[in-house]
């Protein structure tokens, strides 16, 4: 595997970081680490107007198709781009959701009408979007979903009723996509629809749900008689199965790098730490730390060999243990931390969660391993799907 980059890659990294370098200055300085997992209410309407000032100079949508707005950029400069906004500890972005889910599920399966409506709000970050899918009863088991949507016969909207959980930024999101059963009766992966469903109206109820670090980032949704318009459906009602799917499919990766950095970063926290707290004279711990760090080596490796099968365009099985190797590391160096902190790290600088960076860490990254695909649902996927193991039984 060849693992240098082209002279005309090298010149893009470059015009990235100058950028980067002249515009996280003056008013959006003070940005620098903001925000990201555990974090999001970090300095959020700040973010927004960065998110704002990264369209207005064309750095968001970097893989969408340039006839749908986009920059249409390769893949390889895209990952560039991650890298180097992660090295510049530049903030974390409030219209992922956005941007890297629902816009190319449009491009993907929309009508021209829903791109002309969603792209441009996605693209200058005028809208935020937040995914409906997981109910109290259908998280991994996403197939048992039971909120149910049904047209109105005067007026031909879409008339919504169910709940939804766990949802990421719904307290600030403008739409929402949600996957809702349409043909009553049906079961399993049939009868489900795609919807689009405004946030701002009376048939919606977002309840915060406060997360073990004190903040609150994922919500509970209702929807009692909430309403969007007929056309609000993206691909045929009724097969919304395949463009949920879809949208899990665009999880393809191109920030893994940019993730790495930023663990790589915390990794070099933890380390500090220990040298200033004296735990690194523990022989013990700095095999750990070592271990660490090899961890995030063999990352490395693995997102660039899988990035070149995604070049290639044969996506191989190392894909699959991406998500299952990350949080596994990324949980495990919460609980190193907590083992160079000490027994200080049972006790919050001020009550109750006035949390520092390492406590946060531990804390969110117990997440991991849940939210994107839970560890065993990962290591079904590489059983069933990579290795051809036998399938797991359904009861
Ligand atoms: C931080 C965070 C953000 C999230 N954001 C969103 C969001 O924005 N939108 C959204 O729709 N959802 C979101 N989720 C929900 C997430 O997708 C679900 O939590 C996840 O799919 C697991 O579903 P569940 O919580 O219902 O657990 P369950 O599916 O009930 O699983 C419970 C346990 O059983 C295990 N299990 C389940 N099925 C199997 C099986 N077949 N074999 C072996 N073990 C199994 C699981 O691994 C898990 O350990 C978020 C979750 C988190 C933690």
């Amino acid at each position: 595997m060849d693992l240098t980059y082209s002279p005309a890659d090298e010149t893009f990294r470059g015009e990235v970081r100058a950028w980067l370098e002249e515009n996280l200055a003056g008013e959006f300085a003070g940005l620098r680490g903001k925000g990201g997992p555990g974090r999001e209410h970090e300095a959020f309407d700040e973010r927004v107007a960065w998110d704002r000032h990264l369209a207005a100079a064309g750095w968001t949508c970097l893989g969408w198709p340039v006839e749908h707005g986009g920059r249409g950029l390769s893949l390889l400069q895209q990952v560039i781009f991650h890298e180097e906004y992660a090295k510049a500890d530049a903030p974390a972005r409030v219209s992922h959701i956005g941007e890297e889910l629902l816009g190319p599920t449009l491009i993907a399966f929309g009508t021209d009408e829903q791109m002309r409506r969603f792209l441009p709000g996605i693209r200058d970050v005028s809208e935020l979007w937040c995914q409906g899918y997981s109910e109290p009863g259908a998280g991994s088991d996403l197939a048992s979903v039971a909120t149910r949507a049904r047209r109105d016969a005067s007026t031909a909207d879409w008339v919504i009723d169910g709940q939804k959980v766990w949802t990421s930024l719904a307290h600030v999101a403008d739409w929402c996509f949600v996957v809702a059963r349409t043909e009553p009766g049906s079961r399993r992966h049939a009868g489900l629809s795609y919807l689009l469903v405004p946030m701002d109206q009376d048939g919606v109820e977002v309840r915060p749900i406060e997360q073990l670090t004190g903040t609150s980032e994922f919500n509970e949704v209702f929807f009692d008689g909430a309403r969007t318009e007929g056309s609000m459906v993206v691909g045929e009602p009724g097969e919304g199965w395949k463009v949920a799917m879809g949208t899990l499919g665009f999880e393809r990766g191109v920030s893994t790098i940019g993730q790495q950095v930023g663990f790589a970063r915390e990794l070099e926290g933890v380390v500090a730490m220990a040298r200033e707290n004296g735990a690194i004279e523990d022989p013990l711990v700095r095999d750990k730390l070592v271990r660490a760090r090899m961890g995030l080596e063999v990352m490395r490796l693995n997102a660039l060999r899988t990035l070149s099968g995604f070049s290639t365009g044969s996506e191989g099985p190392e894909a699959s243990i991406s998500k299952l190797v990350w949080a596994g590391w990324h949980r495990g160096l919460g609980e190193l931390a907590m083992e160079v902190a000490g027994a200080s790290s049972l006790v919050a600088a001020g009550a109750p969660y006035d949390l520092d960076q390492f406590q946060r860490l531990f804390l969110f990254s117990r997440a991991d391993t849940i939210y994107g695909g839970s560890d065993e649902i990962q290591r079904n996927i590489i059983s069933e799907r990579v290795l051809g193991l036998p399938r797991e039984p359904k009861p």
